[in-house]
């Protein structure tokens, strides 16, 4: 069945997935290092719960979050801790992270698997299992699974199963599709269980024949595969929404304000090999590929391989590769160190020459044309967003619905004046955030002044009070003391007039 709507903009880009497909799933082999990450899309960093020289099983837990959201990590291979050291990671940064590195055995054990869940678990012990197996999203936001399902649980009737790709070029979930349909249409009915779902639809590109067949030949009647038009960004939460329902996402707002759960399909792969194969997340499907490395594939990979070592197994890399970058051409970003490991969020490594990635050309002014609103899947103005950025305006840019920009990059795409409005708009919503900081902190800087002069006039009438009650006492007490003064005299006096009384008896002969 196709999407009965459409979303707003996007762009017919070159898909660029068929020479990613040509070859069977393949497995890396098992690099000599692993590079595991600490860092958390969530919360503080996950701490390690080995030492260094320890040795380690595969499947075993190796580090925690101390906050309960931030999901564990697992060694996706045994070995031993050589060190948990700062190492580069895979981020827009570069900058390097506290990870942990495994140097991997090839015979050491492996954890036992835990216990399969049946398929009438109860939900919260569901969502208990994909924590412990440390399952965040893989659609490439790295999202911990167990609490977005615990925000939507109970307030969600359809599940969608988002197999459509996020850009050209990535294949990664296509093919895991096409090898693993089943085991998606089984973690998509865990899901649909861990949040309360009625509804489960699986939702790809019309383009992904092969993994359309698959997934219709392995769904049952309980279960809907809707196609989208293969426009980028079909794969964006919020445009796959609207095709699928003509409902816009409220400004601001997640896919759950309509009732909707959106999750990767490689996500749902990942909760079925939990629950039923008693398995913590340790691998995932990468795709290798661009037009610098020799044979591009789809890959499953460990967890903390080496970007470098994907490369060597794609055939290694071909004169002319200027960058590697970590998922695609429009919102990837370039990686400076071929020794990254491959994370959860790494759908795809994209090997670029200049051809397929060309150096920024110099911006030209703005001529209006109105390209990039036309390109917009957000239905935003980024002509007027770019002149609001350049002049810092914050206020004006959280106005017009900079919020809502997915950082898609299709209106820079379009520009003609090639001007690099992306960048515009990340500062934008940097300035964004740190004009919510200071609003914040300003707001919690008056809130504790108000509460200071509020306490110090309560302890100013508290005293006055006091000092009240202690004339009215001091007052009360010296009626008291005058009363009694008064007493004594007159009895005093009285007793004076009765024995000078009983004297004048006394003399009278
Ligand atoms: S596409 Fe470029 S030149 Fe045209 S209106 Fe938008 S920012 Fe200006
Ligand atoms: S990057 Fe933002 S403003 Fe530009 S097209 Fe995408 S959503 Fe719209």
């Amino acid at each position: 069945m196709n999407a009965p709507h459409r979303f707003p903009g996007g762009l017919t880009l070159e898909p660029n997935r068929a020479i990613s497909t040509r070859h069977p799933v393949t497995a890396v082999p098992l690099p000599g290092r692993l590079i595991l990450p600490l860092g958390a899309a969530l919360g503080a960093p996950a701490q390690p719960c080995v030492s260094e020289g320890e040795r380690v099983r595969a499947g075993q837990c190796v580090a925690e979050g101390e906050d309960p959201a931030v999901p564990p990590l697992h060694a996706p291979a045994g070995g031993r801790v050589a060190a948990i050291t700062a190492h580069p990671a895979p981020h827009p940064s570069n900058l390097a992270v506290t990870s942990l590195v495994l140097e991997t055995d090839p015979d050491a054990a492996a954890e036992p698997p835990w216990p399969a869940l049946d398929a009438g678990a109860d939900p919260a012990a569901l969502r208990a299992r994909i924590h412990a197996a440390g399952i965040t999203g893989l659609g490439g936001a790295g999202f911990p699974t167990a609490a977005k399902l615990a925000d939507a649980a109970g307030r969600v009737h359809t599940l969608v199963l988002n197999g459509a790709e996020c850009e050209p070029w990535i294949s990664c979930d296509d093919m895991l599709m096409r090898t693993r349909a089943a085991a998606v249409l089984s973690g998509g009915r865990l899901l649909a269980r861990a949040v309360g779902a009625g509804r489960i639809v699986v939702a790809l590109e019309a383009d992904a024949e092969a993994a359309l067949e698959a997934v219709t030949a392995a769904a049952d009647d309980a279960i809907e595969v809707i196609t989208v038009p293969a426009r980028y960004p079909a794969g964006g939460e919020r445009q796959l929404v609207q095709a699928l329902t003509g409902e816009e996402v409220p400004a601001g707002d997640l896919p759950t304000t309509l009732g909707i759960l959106c999750q990767n399909v490689g996500t749902a792969e990942a909760v079925h090999r939990a629950a039923i194969e008693g398995r913590p997340l340790t691998h995932r499907h990468v795709t290798v590929t661009g037009d610098a490395v020799a044979d591009p594939r789809v890959m499953l990979a460990p967890l903390g391989a080496p970007f470098s070592d994907l490369l060597a197994a794609a055939g290694g890399a071909t004169p002319g590769l200027d960058r590697l970058i970590m998922g695609g051409p429009m919102m990837g970003f370039t990686v400076a160190d071929p020794a990254v490991p491959v994370v959860a969020a790494t759908n795809c490594i994209l090997a670029a020459t200049t051809a397929l990635c060309p150096p920024p050309q110099p911006a030209l002014p703005c001529i209006r044309c109105g390209a990039c609103a036309d390109a917009c899947p957000a239905s935003l103005q980024p002509q007027q967003l770019y002149w609001h950025a350049r002049g810092g305006e914050v206020d004006t840019l959280a106005a017009l619905g900079l919020g809502d920009c997915i950082e898609c990059g299709a209106c820079a795409y379009v520009c003609p004046s090639h001007i690099p409005l992306i960048q515009y708009f990340r500062h934008g919503k940097a300035e964004m955030a740190d004009a919510r900081q200071a609003r914040t902190i300003a707001e919690r800087a008056r809130e504790r002044y108000e509460a200071r002069q509020a306490r110090l006039a309560r302890e100013a009438e508290e005293r006055r009070q006091r000092r009240e009650q202690k004339k009215a006492q001091a007052r009360s007490g010296g009626d008291a003391r005058k009363a009694a003064v008064a007493a004594a005299l007159e009895k005093r006096r009285r007793r004076r007039g009765t024995t000078e009384s009983d004297g004048d008896d006394g003399g009278r002969p």
